[in-house]
């Protein structure tokens, strides 16, 4: 198979100018992100983050040309928070004022079944994203102020929203439809609606580009194992399924949710352990996981407490291991021949073990990993599988301020990145 060096194709955002750049703002419940991107090259040009706003004392992280300044501030509520981050811009750089800010994308966690693409945003949809405040109450009303306050304080740019579910909005009805009343279902809009999609979908254009192949042309598994852990299933560039649902408690074991877990668990504690329903919310998607099951998240920790013989720890590892093999053995079938298994984020990209581990015994599927290809961490895309083996086995880092920023500059300037 040849690979094309990505260098050696036309690059769709040159059009745009070497010295523009988009600010991506991530407001969470207590923290705000931000990441300036230059949607050209692809490096972040600065990031930043302020964390646990509203609290007494708030940890601030600025980085700019390799520099990291750390300190506490006392950082009362998001619109404090985003005038402090411009304020780092100006005093640790680079400045905004001449860093050509074309745009300001907004990372949106839910767009329900209203946004199956990125918008310009305008005060009907920000409406609309507090209104989808039911389907994520703890994320939707912290982006909806984030974008409030971003649009005052800038409000000479034009801002675009990118919604987390978007790329999931054309999964088949099999897919996306629980065998629930259907009335109910409607009325409260319950259905699977998938997360992560901004990272699915740079992740499986990323290993097309890499391999020199269309992505309509492949069938591609993956898998993003950060904290939050999801796959998808992707038919020639089309999701057909994915496994978080409603919300991102469904699917795969994670650091710190359960994933799938039969639906009586609840009724069962909230009967029997004097649980209330918000009790068994933060114990699904707070205390559980690999965590609950070891009392740590952390992968690093986790393969440290396994070395030392944790039986605990070794359970968490077999139980998330399993879980994935369900997945891809699953998704194997919907998509009837896999041709592209891309492991991203913080575990896909750094775990050789667990990338070795999921594909262990799987070579009856066309499935394997070659020891040497996947040894240690992996920052550039490249392929772990043997060449004898079917199913190309990629790690491709996954870049989701940057999949931001490119989307929003395909809004603000109408550009087609295939063209
Ligand atoms: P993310 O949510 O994508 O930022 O991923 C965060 C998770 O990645 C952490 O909780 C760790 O479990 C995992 N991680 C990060 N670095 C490593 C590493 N070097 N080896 C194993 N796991 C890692």
């Amino acid at each position: 198979m040849s690979i094309l060096p990505e260098s050696d194709r036309p690059n769709p955002y040159s059009a745009y100018g070497a010295h523009g750049s988009v600010l991506v703002l991530n407001s969470g419940s207590s923290s705000l992100k931000y990441q300036l991107v230059n949607p050209v090259g692809g490096e972040a040009i600065a990031s930043g983050i302020v964390e646990r706003i509203g609290e007494s004392s708030s940890p601030v992280k600025h980085t700019f040309a390799g520099n990291t300044t750390q300190r506490e501030e006392q950082v009362a509520d998001h619109a404090a928070a985003l005038e402090l981050a411009l304020g780092l811009f100006g005093e640790l750089g680079p400045d905004l004022a001449h860093a050509g800010v074309h745009a300001v994308g907004h990372r949106v966690v839910h767009g329900g079944e209203l946004f199956s693409d990125p918008v310009l945003v305008d005060d009907d949809v920000l409406a609309k994203i507090r209104d989808l405040s039911p389907l994520a109450p703890l994320h939707n009303p912290a982006n909806a102020t984030g974008i409030e306050v971003a649009r005052r304080l800038m409000g000479d740019v034009p801002h675009v929203a990118v919604f987390d579910t978007a790329f999931f909005q054309s999964l088949p009805a099999h897919a996306h439809t629980y065998a629930l009343d259907r009335e109910v279902a409607r009325a409260h809009g319950v259905r699977r609606y998938g997360f992560h999609g901004t990272s699915h979908q740079y992740v499986s254009g990323k290993a097309a580009r890499v391999l020199g192949r269309r992505v309509q042309d492949l069938n591609t598994i993956v898998l993003h194992l950060g904290n939050g852990a999801s796959a998808s299933a992707i038919e020639g560039g089309t999701p057909v399924e994915t496994s978080m649902g409603l919300t991102p408690l469904e699917g795969l074991v994670m650091g710190t949710r359960t994933g799938d877990i039969d639906p009586a668990v609840v009724f069962h504690l909230v009967r029997n352990a004097g649980m209330s329903v918000d009790d068994v919310d933060d114990l699904f998607n707070k205390r559980s996981g690999i965590k609950g099951l070891s009392g740590e998240n952390d992968f690093r920790e986790l393969h440290a407490m396994i070395a030392r013989g944790d039986e605990d720890a070794q359970l968490a590892l077999d139980v998330y291991i399993h879980r994935l093999k369900k997945y891809v053995g699953s998704y194997a079938a919907v998509l009837g021949r896999v041709d592209v298994i891309a492991f991203t984020a913080g575990v896909g990209e750094n775990d050789d073990v667990v990338r070795a581990l999921v594909c262990e015994g799987m070579t009856g599927l066309g499935i394997a990993i070659d020891p040497e290809r996947n040894a240690g961490r992996v920052s550039e895309p490249r392929i772990v599988s043997p060449a004898w083996a079917q199913t190309l086995v990629m790690v491709v880092p996954t870049m989701e301020e940057l999949a931001i920023a490119r989307q929003c500059i395909e809004v603000v300037d109408g550009l087609d990145p295939t063209a």
